[in-house]
């Protein structure tokens, strides 16, 4: 097992990491910018190491500078998080050449998955479900690209092979706009990711985000830990998430899973994993695959029990998955709700010191965040300061339980969207569940 593991992160997840390793007897070394020197995982580590000014570019995405800081330190293996360098696939190729452990998969998996055509390809190849779509990167020949449009049918959507977080993408309604909407795209990937390659796909209207969570060793085990919704999302940002997703069928949910993990043993997949689908009208649709531990895997280890980082350092270190997929079975329902440090009404950050923390407690309730009294919310990062997860016997449970954990948390000196959150869990087609994944902008007006 490792003897030391650099954490390459901040906030809840470099807690997060920093708890499971010391479970496991590993000794830890926080890397840090010059703002966040008082973070809670700083302060636990065994050691840390302050690699550079507050802007991300200069210190957590600083390659050279996460590498040196493990040199230092006499780390063996680095923990990505999630976000920062966790699939930046050239980042993985360099901890590795430079004889650190990175716990993810391998590098060339990681650019495949990045680049959204060979991931799609791959995934058909294993017999996942994707959407109708262009089977590659559109040509330059105009003709055969109405033809394509035609063939999928009106709407469709343009994306960029190399787009990531909701950007590079245009949504064509009637071939007249077609081959200017492809143009413009191909122009704005370019730019915006080094790539101008885009591809074409069914543009579905209602659909839920509803994905797998996997699990994979280096000696061909894979496993899937049930599903994941994600609908509840402002901007393509998911807002809240829920486990398992309500109206999905063990049948379904079996069926794929099943391929999902199959794809991985194919793939030569290592550690975790999630699969993102669309899902209309009983039909799941790959879009694509994220290629690391996710903020919302907290409502997963709820309901399997199984400790998903825990799994990750195993399987970095080349021991077997601790389960095979008879030891997953799903017990009850969980809810995670992201605590913003937010304007509740007009989603504007609100950094600042937290004059007063008081977490919730109860059965069933956990609570992922990295504040304390005093702390200072710097400006210059994600605003998301912790997550509520509420796990019960049933998602009436769980809803239950996670009103109430909102109405004893305190968080003062800072504005949080906790009053949203109580709002969402007394929407009536909240409670009803299998909401889209418009459903939120339309509730906000937006
Ligand atoms: P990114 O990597 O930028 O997150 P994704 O491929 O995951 O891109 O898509 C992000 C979001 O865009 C999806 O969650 C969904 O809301 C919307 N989207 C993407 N593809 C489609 C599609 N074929 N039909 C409808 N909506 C889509």
């Amino acid at each position: 097992m490792f003897d030391k593991i650099l954490i390459a992160n901040r906030g809840e997840i470099a807690l997060r990491v920093l708890r499971a390793c010391r479970e496991l007897g590993i000794k830890t070394v926080a890397i840090h910018s010059d703002v966040d020197s008082t973070l809670k995982h700083v302060l636990l580590a065994d050691e840390s190491v302050c690699i550079g000014p507050a802007p991300s570019a200069q210190s957590y995405l600083n390659v050279p500078a996460v590498i040196s800081a493990c040199e230092v330190t006499d780390a063996v293996a680095i923990h990505p998080g999630y976000g920062f360098l966790s699939e930046n696939a050239d980042f993985a190729e360099q901890v590795e050449k430079s004889g650190f452990v990175f716990i993810g998969p391998r590098a060339e998996t990681i650019r495949m998955m990045g680049d959204k055509v060979a991931a799609i390809e791959a995934m058909k190849k294993a017999g996942v479900p994707t959407v109708p779509g262009s089977d590659g990167p559109l040509g330059d020949d105009p003709d055969e690209n109405l033809r394509i449009a035609r063939e999928i049918g009106y709407p469709v959507i343009i994306k960029a092979a190399g787009g990531g977080g909701g950007r590079g993408m245009r949504v064509v309604h009637a071939e007249a706009h077609l081959l200017n909407s492809i143009s413009l795209t191909k122009g704005e990937a370019g730019s915006a990711f080094g790539n101008d390659m885009v591809y074409m796909e069914k543009f579905l209207e209602n659909p839920r985000h509803i994905e797998i969570q996997i699990l994979a060793d280096t000696h061909g085990n894979a496993i899937y830990l049930g599903e994941r919704d994600c609908s509840m999302q402002r901007r393509h940002q998911k807002v809240l998430e829920e486990a398992p997703a309500p109206g999905i069928t063990d049948e379904q949910r079996k069926r794929i899973g099943e391929r999902c993990a199959q794809a991985c043993v194919d793939i030569g997949y290592r550690g975790a994993g999630t699969f993102e689908f669309l899902y209309e009208n009983g039909e799941f649709y790959f879009i694509e695959m994220n290629t690391r531990l996710q903020v919302e895997h907290c409502v997963t280890e709820m309901i399997t029990g199984v400790d998903l980082v825990r799994e990750q350092i195993l399987v970095a270190a080349g021991e077997t998955l601790s389960y095979t997929q008879g030891d997953i079975t799903l017990r009850g329902h969980a809810i995670e709700c992201r605590i913003n440090a937010e304007d509740p009404k007009t989603f504007m950050p609100s950094p600042g010191t937290i004059e007063n923390y008081h977490a919730p407690g109860g059965l069933g309730i956990r609570m992922d965040s990295h504040i304390y009294n005093g702390y200072r919310v710097p400006p210059n990062y994600d605003s998301m300061i912790g997550k509520l997860i509420a796990h019960g016997p049933n998602r009436e449970s769980a809803i239950g339980r996670i009103r109430t954990a909102l109405s004893e948390i305190i968080v003062e000196g800072i504005k949080t969207n906790v009053p949203l959150h109580q709002d969402l869990m007394n929407d009536s087609a909240f409670i009803e569940g299998g909401t889209n994944i418009h459903y939120l902008e339309k509730k906000l007006g937006l």
